[in-house]
């Protein structure tokens, strides 16, 4: 593939020697499972991030159901989630013993925002999922302020994102809500060598409660104070995002620095661009467009070369299995059907040449005037 839709390989090859370096202290440290290198990088990422804690969990998603618990959230609750997200933002959820329920998303930013999510609140609603989609950056201040309740931000594919404020503040991405979850599935915008993921929080007690979940609810595997989870970051994973977390300010720069190039070269002109949130600079993860016929595009990429696909082509609230959460019907969510059906991702990455990008531009100006 001329240029691959995402490309997680280039970046790492100036770190292979410390990548290498770190599996082997592991391997001969002999020492698995919440060592050493858990410890480092939890206060390297939570002092990356401005956050006062960050706890190491097994992938993104066992985050997000964990963060929920710890928010209190369980039997007889609602959280509102937007349904144009992975999946997993939703599915989360009913393992806690609440239930989603869907709200949309603007059309512009693809993230939800605070009317979006207040138009899913009930009296029942305990806390809302929002979604900082694509590494876009959802309103979380306007969020908490229009509903009151506690937000977990979904940030798996906002590593590296950044919001500045009206007086100059600098925030990212895990530090904006209540609570905050990322994953280190391998392509993400900080991918570890298999499945991980972090709960970050600024909130002592929440941390607190985080910690002993993500450990069988003990404290010591003695004395057990809830119905907890074996989901722990392992050692080897740590090692490996110890050594590529230094290096994700500057791929979050690159990524956002493809989007003003695709901009400057007149992709725009062409297909439906995806708008930074006010004061964002979001660290793309993926690299989404809306158009009429997303998949012609697409396919009509793929015969030059260029990688493109859509993620989300059945919206969450749409799946099979979220059917029985939506007894009194499925949620009307008219901009994330027409998102669902007008997007198509087209390639990014932290390593981006300015030749690849040309490339993507030509190729869909061509099969857009071919068809
Ligand atoms: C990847 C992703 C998750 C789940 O992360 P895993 O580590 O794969 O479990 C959750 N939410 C969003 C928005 C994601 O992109």
């Amino acid at each position: 593939m001329a240029v691959p839709l995402f490309d997680t390989a280039t970046a790492l090859e100036p770190l292979r020697d410390r990548l290498d370096e770190a599996l082997l202290r592991v391997a001969r440290d002999g020492r698995f499972v919440l060592g050493p290198e858990v410890h480092a990088f939890e206060e390297e990422l939570a002092a990356w991030l401005g956050a006062r804690h960050a706890i190491g969990v097994a992938n993104g998603t066992e985050a997000i159901t964990i963060a929920l618990r710890a928010l209190g959230v369980g039997p007889g609750d609602e959280v509102v989630v937007p349904s144009f997200t992975f999946w997993a933002s939703a599915e989360a959820i009913p393992p806690t013993g609440a239930v989603p329920v869907f709200c949309d998303v603007d059309p512009d930013t693809m993230c939800v925002t605070a009317e979006t999510v207040a138009a899913a609140v009930t009296p029942r609603t305990k806390a809302i999922i929002a979604v900082h989609l694509f590494g876009n950056v959802a309103p979380i201040a306007a969020i908490r302020e229009r509903t009151g309740l506690p937000v977990l931000e979904d940030a798996a594919q906002a590593a590296g994102s950044t919001l500045r404020d009206g007086d100059g503040t600098v925030a990212r991405p895990g530090t904006m809500g209540d609570v905050a979850t990322f994953s280190f599935y391998p392509s993400k915008n900080l991918g570890a060598f298999g499945d991980g993921g972090a709960i970050t929080t600024s909130d002592d007690a929440i941390a607190e409660r985080v910690r002993t979940l993500r450990f069988h609810g003990s404290a010591d595997k003695v004395d057990y104070v809830e119905i907890g989870y074996n989901s722990r970051l392992d050692e080897v994973q740590a090692a490996i995002l110890r050594v590529l977390l230094p290096s994700l300010e500057s791929w979050a720069t690159h990524r956002h620095r493809v989007d003003a190039r695709y901009r400057a070269a007149g992709l725009g002109e062409l297909v439906t661009l995806p708008e930074a949130a006010p004061g964002s600079a979001p660290a793309w993860h993926l690299y989404v467009v809306r158009t009429e016929e997303p998949d012609a595009l697409a396919t009509g990429l793929g015969a030059r070369g260029v990688g493109a696909r859509g993620y989300y082509r059945t919206p969450v609230h749409r799946q099979p299995p979220m059917a029985a959460f939506q007894a009194g019907g499925l949620a009307d969510l008219p901009v994330t059907d027409e998102l669902a059906r007008t997007h198509v991702a087209l390639p990014i990455s932290a390593t981006m040449t300015e030749r690849q990008i040309g490339e993507v531009v030509d190729g869909v100006a061509a099969v857009l005037a071919g068809r």
